[in-house]
């Protein structure tokens, strides 16, 4: 305290005692700066201004009394520390200022330096003790008072309870949740408010105080037919509940888990949910030496209904199989769709395996009644593939897997039909899948190329076109011809994507050899049935030239008859958007399909391919040069190029040459081959002029 200076004020009328105290302080080694007060109201006009470490106060003052003065500096909350300075020694009111907020007094009789300095440091200790309890005290109130609005304001139910189970805080929204009137609640049992509870909650409530430990837990709460989240926090002095209505939560993940495992068109399990009911049942039966039965059945051309009626039909189809499904089943047995026109019945606990043949029999029966769908009347059939448990398969997988690959014994056993799985018929079935799963990675792994093979003007002896013909370079089985993977590839649809990249690539690798001054080269693409057929076949065609910067006029596809006698209306118009676009349009593999040369009139067709077939036979007989001789004149006169595929000997390309052919291409001229060889076929032949084309 020595160390810095200490305010006083003095309030006293006596000039000489005032005077007197200055002394006594000034003699100590306080360093001390003093104020003077002659009055109450003089002294209150220095309180309010600064602040003061002591007030020296005398008892009787002209415009009041100590005693008053120190009321009125803690009602103002002043905290200058008090002595107070008296004339008599009157206890009474020593004691009654004491009790007012003085915290000494001295006789004026004995105004030491001393005495002062004592009373001083004293008063001032005790103030500040005082200042800073009060700080506390008003600290905790004010935490009080925050946690609970805190409390309050949570959407949480919330109560405190103590060791006697009596509630010690209750916020309105427990009120609400356990509709009770929350006033007078504290000092309640905490059963009075929580009605009935059900007994995990009782539980876990008498775990949570005798072991004092904290749980968290989730439960239906019956008499308020909610789904409460209970948090208990234990605390030495009973337990903080909170309750959380989680009902809507619990409502959307009961959904979640619906719609997780069951199929939203029918309503039946999904395939997540057949396999989980699956893996139990062959668990069960295992105990009681008792059968499973896996039955897989694939509606027959249910593909050709969805297109003739179209999607909404189908969904209808869809839903009444499942229900007549259903109703071929015991209530124990499970129907699952698996997706589009899949289904899969489980039967349970088959006592003999020949039960299943009658099922399988009475499914077949069921199915094959007419069905109403949007105001038709359709016949559908169904193809089913039956696996046993045990004898079949010993997992839900394998089960699964051979009920399938019976199914597809039965589809090629011409449909409408059921086939008891056997080992024999999964080496191919397998075979298949394998290749399926490949497949549909060929295309991001990059494992397609594409080999070039050229046409030679038989005018001019130079290149006319360059045919791109598609390899799949397989990781485990190398160069994999086109015919053995494009069939799969249309049935599961891959083949839209594989065609969109052929294009792409091809169109590229034109530009290339055009850029390095081929100006007048043509790329031929093959294009497959369905990709043909595709609804955004044109608009994917049209994105894939622009980026590739390719002009159409230098790009021909060639088509199938298969293509082009399907529906024919729906072909010619798409064959005719492609002229317009500038393509040009080959018919390729020509006279192996059912095309009558009548026909061809009526296409928009550039250039005719005549299969290699007619080509080795000219060789052989009069009869097939003569077959190529009328087809070349006739295509002729329909301004057709014509060209010839297949040619393998020198005597076939003279003898087609002479026939007046336009253009062949085989092995004797040159395999299809990498881009790179090709470039050098570009060099040595050279490319003859556009115009010679039709
Ligand atoms: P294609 O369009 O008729 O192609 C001609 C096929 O005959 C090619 O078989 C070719 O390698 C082969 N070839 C060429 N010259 C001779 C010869 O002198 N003698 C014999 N015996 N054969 C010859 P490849 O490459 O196996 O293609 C087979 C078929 O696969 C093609 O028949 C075509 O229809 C289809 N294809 C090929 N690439 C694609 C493609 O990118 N997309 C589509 N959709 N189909 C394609
Ligand atoms: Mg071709
Ligand atoms: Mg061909």
């Amino acid at each position: 305290m020595s160390d810095r200076v200490l305010r006083v004020l003095i309030i006293d009328d006596d000039e000489v005692d005032r005077l007197s105290i200055k002394r006594a302080i000034t003699s100590s080694n306080m360093c001390a700066e003093f104020i003077e007060a002659d009055s109450v109201n003089l002294a209150f006009k220095y309180l309010e201004d600064r602040s003061f470490d002591v007030a020296l106060i005398d008892y009787q003052l002209p415009d009041g009394d100590g005693l008053s003065v120190i009321r009125t500096m803690r009602e103002r909350e002043i905290d200058t520390a008090v002595i107070v300075l008296t004339g008599r020694g009157d206890e009474q009111l020593v004691m009654e200022m004491i009790k007012a907020g003085a915290s000494d007094y001295i006789p004026k009789g004995k105004l030491s330096s001393d005495v002062l300095c004592r009373s001083i440091n004293n008063a001032i200790r005790i103030r500040q003790a005082e200042v800073e309890k009060r700080v506390a005290e008003d600290k905790l109130i004010r935490s009080n008072q925050r946690i609970e609005n805190i409390l309050e304001s949570i959407t949480d139910a919330f109560f405190a309870v103590n060791n006697d189970w009596e509630i010690s805080y209750v916020n309105n929204q427990a009120g609400f949740l356990f509709e009770h009137n929350v006033e007078g609640l504290v000092g309640e049992s905490v059963w009075e408010v929580l009605g009935s509870p059900p007994s995990w909650f009782k539980e876990k409530f008498f775990t949570a105080m005798q072991g004092k430990v904290a749980i968290s837990v989730e439960g239906f709460y019956d008499c308020l037919q909610i789904w409460l989240d209970i948090q208990i926090y234990p605390s030495k002095d009973g337990l903080s509940v909170y309750f959380r209505d989680i009902s809507s939560r619990k409502e959307t993940e009961a959904r979640l888990n619906y719609l997780a495992t069951h199929d939203i068109l029918t309503d039946l399990p999904n395939r997540m949910m057949l396999m989980d009911r699956l893996t139990q049942s062959l668990t069960r039966v295992l105990w009681h030496k008792r059968s499973v039965a896996v039955l897989f059945l694939d509606v027959d051309r249910f593909k050709h209904i969805n297109d003739t009626f179209g999607h909404s039909a189908g969904d209808e189809l869809l839903r009444k199989i499942s229900e007549r499904l259903r109703a071929c089943v015991r209530s124990g047995d499970t129907v699952a769709r698996l997706g589009g026109d899949e289904f899969v019945i489980v039967l349970q606990d088959l006592a003999h395996q020949q039960d299943v043949v009658e099922v399988a029999e009475k499914l077949l029966a069921s199915m094959s009644q007419p069905i109403q769908v949007s105001g038709n009347e359709v016949v559908v059939t169904t193809s089913i593939g039956v696996s046993l448990f045990p004898n079949d398969g010993d997992s839900a997988e394998t089960l699964l897997r051979n009920a399938d690959t019976a199914m597809y014994r039965a589809k090629s056993s011409g449909r409408d039909n059921y086939q008891m799985y056997s080992p024999s018929m999964t080496n191919s079935e397998t075979e298949r899948m394998t290749m399926e799963s490949h497949l549909r990675k060929a295309l991001e792994n990059h494992e397609f190329v594409l080999n070039y093979q050229p046409m030679i003007d038989t005018r001019t002896g130079q290149i006319t076109r360059v045919e791109a013909l598609l390899r799949w370079d397989h990781p485990n089985l190398g160069i994999i011809p086109p015919l053995d993977f494009l069939p799969l590839a249309e049935e599961i649809g891959l083949i839209e994507y594989i065609g969109e990249w052929v294009i792409r690539e091809a169109c590229a690798q034109c530009k290339e050899w055009q850029n390095k001054g081929y100006t007048d080269l043509y790329m031929t693409v093959n294009i497959s049935d369905r990709e043909f057929r595709a609804q955004r076949f044109i608009d994917q065609l049209e994105e894939v030239v622009k980026d590739q910067g390719i002009s159409k006029n230098y790009l021909e596809f060639e088509l199938t008859e298969k293509i082009v006698v399907q529906d024919f209306e729906a072909s010619i118009s798409k064959l005719n958007r492609l002229r317009e676009m500038g393509i040009k349009l080959a018919l390729d593999d020509f006279g192996t399909g059912y095309s009558s040369l009548a026909y061809l009139k009526k296409l928009p067709l550039n250039t005719l391919k005549i299969d290699r077939s007619f080509v080795a036979d000219v060789d052989e007989s009069p009869e097939g040069t003569s077959i190529v001789a009328s087809i070349i004149a006739l295509a002729h006169t329909l301004n057709m190029y014509v060209v010839a595929e297949g040619v393998e000997t020198e005597k076939q390309y003279q003898m087609l040459k002479s026939q007046g052919c336009d253009a062949l291409q085989g092995y004797h001229i040159s395999p299809p081959v990498p881009a790179k060889e090709l470039l050098g076929l570009l060099k040595k032949y050279g490319v003859a002029p556009a115009s010679r084309i039709a």
